[in-house]
């Protein structure tokens, strides 16, 4: 233990500073147990799909130009199916983040005189441009593709009326976002969107439905696609690129949907035939390989980081209780010198750009300006130990990552010394007014 303390020290972590986030853990050790758990069955599931699509050592080599026959491509494909229990999937390099990917599935899915439905209030901020609920250049607004939105209500549940009278004769693709990304509203249990789903398909069997999966991958032992949604859609820079795939983005579900998207991420007539893996598949097959326990260890720094600054007595969401479906944990400092202390601190405990320090920056698009902690392998990644917050009030910090826990642990017990050293915590761990 000494030992341990001393390595901490190394990075400027103060025997208090220590002992105090090993009470914490000690606290916590029921809830890490429930979550290795959920680790082992997913990643059961992952190596069970690996094997029933014969993953060979062929699989891992790629091809260039247009990419036909590609082995390892198709059998990932094949892979990601099984894991989510879908009909098909399109996972590639050429869908570079997310929002591509969710703009894709929309775009091939969606025709004209179509409407587009969210019954889980404001989608995603960069949807909003896909949308056009923000005017932009090729929204599916321009491509005669209407828009509504049914808001949740106060407690965070469905408005069922409001969905049912939301519902119209052109009503073809419903959006599901399960995390609440950078929102204060709860994120949805898989249970909860398939209580969703069963309710529209009741009023419309043939309306599509999709989940946005971004950070909610491997949280929990069953996903969307398993509770009714024809489509779950996310960014492999995320929770099932496990870390490791340096750029990418999938969509698993229904065969017809999947191709509407591969025709359009080509071309009507090429489809899924094109498309060179070039030679990232090695870091597709692994990453999602360890992405149940990376997601696992992004889980319970999350946690970990609730239960120290509930305990501190700052506001957190999820709290330090709560259940988990995904890996976002919100602070809320009350003041900028707490979420600017806070992102040096995981900036100050990165592998890569330890010595930058992170300043608040107006940043294209926000309404203020925002501070960005991010020393990651992959740029951008947030499935590592990142965190980020605008500096408006109620100045609350955005906290996700961590591809091991010693890592996510480091860099809350490194925030956590910044903010006593700048004074916004007192020597007795508790928050000083501000
Ligand atoms: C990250 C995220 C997106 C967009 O993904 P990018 O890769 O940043 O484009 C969309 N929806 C949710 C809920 C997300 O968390």
């Amino acid at each position: 233990m000494t030992d341990l303390k001393k390595q901490y020290e190394l990075f400027g972590i103060s025997p208090e500073v220590y002992t105090f986030g090993e009470q914490i853990l000690v606290s916590l050790q029921e809830r890490f147990r429930q979550i290795d758990e959920t680790a082992e069955y997913n990643q059961l599931k992952v190596i069970f799909a690996m094997q029933e699509c014969s993953v060979s050592e062929a699989c891992l080599l790629g091809t260039t130009g247009y990419g036909y026959n590609d082995l390892g491509r198709d059998t990932l494909e094949s892979v990601y199916a099984d894991v989510f229990h879908t009909e098909d999937a399109l996972v590639r390099p050429q869908i570079t983040c997310g929002t591509h990917a969710l703009a894709l599935a929309l775009m091939s899915n969606l025709r004209p005189g179509d409407e587009l439905l969210s019954p889980v209030g404001k989608p995603y901020d960069t949807l909003e441009e896909v949308i056009g609920i923000r005017p932009s250049k090729g929204s599916l607004k321009e491509y005669g593709i209407s828009y509504s939105q049914v808001d949740l209500l106060e407690d965070g549940s469905f408005d069922y009326e409001g969905i049912r009278a939301a519902i119209h004769d052109n009503t073809r693709l419903v959006t599901i976002q399960r995390s609440k990304g950078y929102q204060t509203r709860p994120t949805l249990s898989v249970e909860k969107i398939g209580e969703l789903i069963r309710f529209i398909k009741e009023i419309k069997p043939d309306v599509i439905c999709m989940v946005d999966n971004c950070y909610g991958e491997f949280v929990e032992t069953i996903e969307p696609t398993d509770v009714g949604a024809d489509m779950v859609v996310g960014s492999l820079i995320k929770n099932p690129g496990g870390g490791l795939a340096p750029i990418g983005g999938y969509i698993a579900g229904k065969r017809e949907c999947v191709e509407n998207a591969a025709y359009r991420l080509t071309s009507p007539g090429l489809g899924k035939e094109v498309g060179a893996s070039l030679g990232l598949l090695p870091s597709f097959y692994q990453g999602l390989f360890l992405a149940p326990t990376v997601t696992a260890n992004a889980l319970k720094g999350a946690i970990f980081a609730a239960n120290i600054y509930e305990k501190i007595g700052f506001p957190v969401f999820p709290d330090g209780a709560q259940e988990r479906h995904d890996i976002i944990q919100a602070v809320t400092f009350g003041s900028p010198e707490g979420v600017i202390a806070f992102c040096r601190g995981i900036q100050a405990a990165a592998s890569v750009d330890s010595f930058v320090t992170p300043e608040p920056w107006d940043m294209p698009g926000y309404d203020s300006q925002v501070i960005m902690a991010a020393g990651a392998f992959v740029s951008g990644s947030s499935i590592e130990l990142s965190a980020d917050g605008p500096i408006k009030p109620p100045y609350t910090v955005y906290f996700q990552g961590g591809l091991t826990f010693p890592h996510a642990k480091l860099g809350i017990l490194k925030t956590l010394q910044n903010l006593l050293d700048a004074g916004i915590i007192s020597d007795d761990f508790r928050r000083t007014q501000t």
